[in-house]
């Protein structure tokens, strides 16, 4: 029996005064809850008591908006009934108590679901069937959630101030926030950076590191042993890929310099190969050593990329580079960079100053400077890649190849990366005083506090801004000559 039911039987107890328990040997408790609410209605119980306490000492609870997007799941109720007995304690102390409930009413949850309900597969849909109808029906369907919300809560027996809810989406709450964003804008906190973010093409946006986590299933991919072959030499290094797609915007190679290499003659491939020497196992058929090399010796060596002939690829000059974290274990030892595609490779091109080329739009579809690939679906790609491969004597082979990949927590789409130009709140300067203000709370338990801490220590700049549609409006106005931002706010 939860803390919630026994409060209601001993409020029952009270108002029957005799004893249901001995009595009956099955306690209607949906009767007695039921019996408990109209006892509490009858007598305006929740206005008495607030009336008693308004003048006393304040506590003040917050309460985090509820989505009110879906009826309230047992999880919440869960939830709402801890907190009500926190405030049920604090008025039965004499507390005068803040019972204001919050929806949040805005969101990619409230547009997947309208998505869903309207039978849309991507934000083209969602274009093409107008945005002002769409916000409507996004409207539409929090002002009908709310409500239920509110008639479950009730039922419930949590007290709250129902008829003063407040809501996300209301000029009152958008106006607070872009005064703090004005706020934090005068301070020169508001940033718009490049970055590679992880990106669900269905959904057309992008997923922050909190969404990620526990996002992955295993998947089975067609993984590639590709060849780049090398200029001013007489032989061609061997690349494995598991995105086969990526090949498009690669940029560099990158070898472990102490690691081992071999130089492999194949059956079937007219020049040498260089893979790890713990690769020579991939290679197939009859196969001859010819020497060993350290990564160190390919460093700065140019090739020619895998599709020299795409638009976006003309003009660059492809090398290898040397990276510490390159092993062998899987593939054959030499990684090809896209910087435009992946997170780990982005942060490397940084270093060597490489160009950040990102082949794939909003809806994870080739851009236009993508030549063969244009148009179309990166997930679908492998291929059409492959077989540009075999036309040019680039595909050494393909093998199936299950991994645990991230998919999109919400609709179970396939993450690709993207680089996606966002508005972030930078936390270096704000970081300090989060901690200072952090080390004044009293945590219960004490843990808490010490995971806060961490949780501050750690975390990177706060992105604020979703190519979407239905939530809050940034009122960011950046000058179209010269980049000056005006942030406009109360
Ligand atoms: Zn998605
Ligand atoms: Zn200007």
């Amino acid at each position: 029996m939860t803390a919630f039911q026994t409060f209601i039987l001993n409020q029952n107890l009270k108002l029957k005064g005799s004893v249901y328990m001995s009595n009956e040997t099955k306690p209607d408790f949906v009767k007695m809850e039921h019996e408990v609410l109209d006892f509490w209605e009858e007598h305006q119980c929740f206005e008495k008591l607030r009336e008693k306490n308004r003048a006393n000492q304040r506590f003040r609870f917050l309460d985090g908006p509820i989505t009110a997007n879906n009826p309230m799941g047992i999880h919440h109720a869960w939830g709402r009934s801890i907190k009500d007995t926190v405030l049920r304690y604090k008025a039965m102390n004499g507390y005068s108590c803040h019972y204001r409930n919050g929806f949040d009413t805005q969101g990619l949850w409230v547009e997947v679901e309208v998505e869903k309900e309207l039978g849309f597969r991507d934000k083209k849909d969602i274009e093409a069937y107008g945005m002002e109808k769409f916000t409507r029906k996004c409207v539409d369907r929090i002002k009908h959630y709310s409500g239920v919300i509110t008639a479950q809560s009730k039922r419930l027996g949590q007290w709250m101030d129902w008829g003063n809810s407040y809501f996300t989406h209301t000029d009152e709450n958008i106006s607070a926030i872009w005064h703090f964003l004005k706020i934090c804008h005068e301070n020169g906190w508001i940033v718009k950076s490049h970055r590679p973010m992880p990106w669900c093409p269905r959904c057309g946006t992008s997923l922050s590191e909190h969404e990620m986590s526990g996002s992955h299933k295993d998947v089975t991919h067609t993984a590639v042993f590709a060849i780049a072959p090398v200029r001013n030499a007489d032989f061609d290094i061997l690349v494995w890929t598991t995105t086969p797609w990526t090949l498009s915007s690669n940029v560099a190679l990158a070898v472990n310099p102490e690691l081992d290499y071999a130089l492999v003659r194949c059956a079937g491939f007219k020049r040498p190969l260089v893979m790890a020497k713990a690769a020579i196992k991939h290679a197939e058929g009859e196969k001859q050593v010819l020497r060993l090399l350290k990564g160190n010796e390919l460093v700065g060596l140019e090739y020619e990329t895998f599709f020299p002939e795409l638009p976006v690829q003309s003009g660059l000059r492809h090398t290898v580079i040397p990276w510490d974290d390159v092993d062998a274990n899987e593939g054959c030892g030499v990684v090809h960079i896209a910087p435009g595609c992946g997170a780990e490779d982005y942060e490397l091109g940084k270093s060597f100053s490489l160009e950040e080329i990102c082949p794939i739009d909003e809806s994870g579809a080739f851009l236009d400077e993508y030549g063969f690939l244009s148009g179309l679906p990166a997930a679908q790609a492998a291929p059409i890649v492959f077989d540009n491969l075999q036309k040019q004597g680039k595909l050494y082979k393909t093998h199936e190849y299950t991994h645990s990949y991230p998919v999109c927590w919400r609709c179970k789409t396939e993450v690709l990366f993207r680089l996606v130009r966002e508005w972030y709140i930078k936390t270096a300067n704000i970081r300090p005083k989060l901690i200072r203000a952090a080390g004044t709370v009293k945590w219960e338990p004490a843990f808490i506090g010490k995971r806060m801490t961490d949780w501050l220590q750690n975390m990177g700049d706060w992105n604020i801004s979703r190519k979407r549609f239905y939530g809050l409006p940034l009122p960011f106005y950046p000058c179209e000559n010269c980049g000056k931002l005006t942030v406009i706010g109360s």
